[in-house]
């Protein structure tokens, strides 16, 4: 499933679009396809596993889901495109199995950018508060529910815990004020090094934990579990890992 930081580099392909004007749309997504001809294209943005094409009044709403993918300038072969672009000038996007959606009004009215790992108005401070809010959570649900960390998937889920050493079982409210400093803070920072690393084509080889079978610090067998409300898959190390539980509850 593509993260926060693989949205990013969509963009960043993208990003020659903003400017350009529609010249027709078409593809199976079940929206009115004619209202996006001959509008311009004014930004091209993401919050979180979000796609954004914003245009005048409205704006396009992509996500690619669980096997989303999409072609830029080129087209995959007997495949019909959820929602192919073209615009004046020849060039062409082209999204497959993915949700497509209209968001109407301003972005700014839609989403909060303070809780996306990658963006510029991320905010530590009201994460943390976020997550003190919700003091009965399980670290393994927090990282994952998009209103907080906003772009974590399952991958920087599992690396990140690891690599603070918690335990995804941990609750929310028990962590000391140091470790939930330093979970906000690694869920950016992953996200970022997420982003160069797979930018180079090299993002399997720095996963430490997840799909993984040994712990590399301990060298014994890491537990896979499907945990959580989401029930994805979950690698840890039960001994390196600390487990902060509800009996830690002031
Ligand atoms: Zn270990």
């Amino acid at each position: 499933m593509p993260e926060g930081p693989s949205i990013i580099i969509l963009r960043e392909q993208a990003a020659g679009f903003a400017g350009k004007k529609i010249a027709r749309a078409e593809g199976s997504a079940q929206i009115d396809k004619e209202r996006l001809v001959g509008q311009r294209v004014v930004a091209l943005r993401s919050w979180g596993k979000h796609f954004l094409i914003e245009l005048k009044s409205f704006s396009v709403r992509i996500h690619l889901l669980m096997f989303g993918t999409y072609r830029i300038n080129e087209r995959k072969p007997d495949t019909q495109p959820r929602l192919g672009l073209l615009f004046d000038g020849g060039d062409e996007l082209n999204f497959y199995t993915c949700s497509v959606t209209y968001v109407e009004g301003r972005l700014e009215g839609t989403y909060d950018w303070r809780t996306d790992i990658m963006s510029d108005l991320w905010d530590e401070a009201h994460v943390r508060r976020q997550l003190r809010a919700m003091p009965g959570a399980l670290v393994c649900d927090a990282l994952l529910d998009q209103t907080v960390f906003t772009g974590v998937g399952n991958i920087i889920k599992n690396e990140v815990l690891f690599r603070i050493r918690l335990h995804p079982l941990s609750v929310v409210g028990a962590l000391p004020a140091a470790k939930l400093r330093e979970l906000v803070a690694q869920a950016r920072q992953y996200g970022f090094e997420f982003l160069e690393w797979k930018k180079a084509n090299v993002l399997k080889q720095h996963w430490l934990a997840h799909t993984k079978r040994i712990c590399p610090r301990c060298k014994i067998p890491f537990v896979l579990a499907e945990l959580g409300k989401t029930k994805r898959r979950s690698f840890f190390c039960e001994r390196c890992q600390k487990r902060y539980d509800a009996t830690a509850l002031p």
